[in-house]
């Protein structure tokens, strides 16, 4: 178990016995709880963003220790789309590339 929900119970004890420290008027002992009911629930924050921290430090080194995924495309096809990628790219229109550059769009295109 982890030692914030103790922190945060006994934050929450501290400000109790201030709230009767205020009841009785013993402002000093009242001042001193609540200063250490603030400590504590701090504290007990900073030890929950802790444990959040090393949880996903540890998904992070456990997803970095799987093996990368092979890839779906077989090498060659890989080529060929790259080629289609880059051709698409540099292409003017899609008249022009499903013409081989013999077609333009005349809509959308300005080499006809
Ligand atoms: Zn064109």
């Amino acid at each position: 178990m982890s030692p914030h929900p103790v922190m945060i119970a006994g934050a929450a004890l501290l400000t109790v016995c201030a709230a009767y420290a205020v009841y009785d008027r013993a402002w000093l002992p009242a001042f001193g709880l609540v200063h250490g009911a603030g400590l504590l629930a701090f504290w007990a924050l900073g030890e929950r963003a802790a444990r959040r921290r090393a949880l996903v430090m540890a998904q992070r080194a456990e997803l970095a220790a799987r093996p990368s995924p092979e890839t779906p495309l077989a090498p060659h096809f890989q080529a060929e789309l790259k080629y289609a990628w880059a051709e698409l790219n540099s292409a003017c229109c899609l008249s022009a590339v499903l013409s081989r550059h013999a077609e333009h769009d005349p809509t959308y295109c300005s080499r006809n």
